[in-house]
């Protein structure tokens, strides 16, 4: 492959829908398979897409279940195979992640360990495989990353969830593509540093110049509709709803009739 493509798995934000999981994103390059987040049910869903032991890491922005809770299905797919434990993929996460894996099964550290090797994220570039990954501190109640995907001249940023942030600004600066969550629609109460509305990701969007919007973290009791509309107006560029199985890469410009 020679370019990068991002699939969405998951595009429900708080916590899985009637139609989606919760957050969950797969980019590939060269045959590497990177997972962002792994919410509810996203597990399941992603295996549509790759061979269930053929990731070859994960990001994950924060230790709030609809990101990463699937960690420990992952955990237990990758212990109990037939086939034997299954050799440690990395597992790039804020400090506490082993733990917060652990938790999910009532597991012992070292044995979760062996099935994961965790990073510990700061602000800052690394290479995952193929990728230039920059990443850096959201607005969130937990310590949680936003992140920039770089690979062969395409740009991906992604929010994770935050509430407004000069970084996600910059993060996504000239981005080609940003997905932004959008949390809240304009009449709802917005808690101040948790979400965004869906008019507040797309005035990110154009702070940012970003060459594609593509809204996610889309709450199932929001009109998608109404999410739509109220972004449009703030960002002048192509924008969309993030659907699972919607599949992104240099060349996909989302055409606007994909709500
Ligand atoms: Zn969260």
């Amino acid at each position: 492959m020679a370019a990068m493509q991002l699939t969405v798995i998951g595009c429900s934000g708080s916590f899985p829908g009637p139609d989606s999981p919760a957050s969950c994103y797969l980019l590939e390059a060269e045959g590497f398979r990177l997972v962002i987040d792994l919410g509810n049910g996203a597990l399941g869903a992603l295996q549509r897409h790759a061979e269930l032991f053929g990731i070859d890491a994960i990001c994950v922005s924060h230790l709030h279940a609809d990101h990463c809770v699937d960690l420990g299905a992952y955990w237990v797919a990758r212990q109990y195979t037939s086939e034997g434990p299954r050799p440690p993929i990395p597992v790039h996460g804020p400090r506490g992640t082993a733990a917060r894996v652990a938790d999910f099964g009532g597991e012992s550290l070292a044995r979760v360990q062996a099935r994961f090797t965790f990073c510990d994220l700061d602000p800052g570039e690394r290479r995952i495989g193929p990728f230039r990954v920059t990443a850096d501190h959201m607005n969130h109640p937990v310590e949680t990353f936003g992140f920039r995907v770089e690979y062969a001249g395409w740009r991906v940023a992604y929010s994770a969830d935050t509430g407004e942030s000069d970084a996600l600004v910059r993060l996504a600066e000239g981005a080609d593509l940003l997905l932004c969550e959008a949390s809240f629609l304009a009449d709802q109460v917005n808690q101040a540093n948790l979400h965004l509305s869906a008019k507040q990701a797309a005035e990110h969007a154009a702070r940012a110049g970003v060459g594609q919007l593509v809204l996610t973290h889309l709450v199932p009791w929001n009109d998608r509709e109404r999410t739509l509309a109220e972004a449009t107006g703030a960002y002048r560029g192509p924008l969309s709803l993030a659907t699972p199985g919607l599949v992104l890469g240099p060349a996909s410009v989302v055409p606007s009739s994909t709500r």
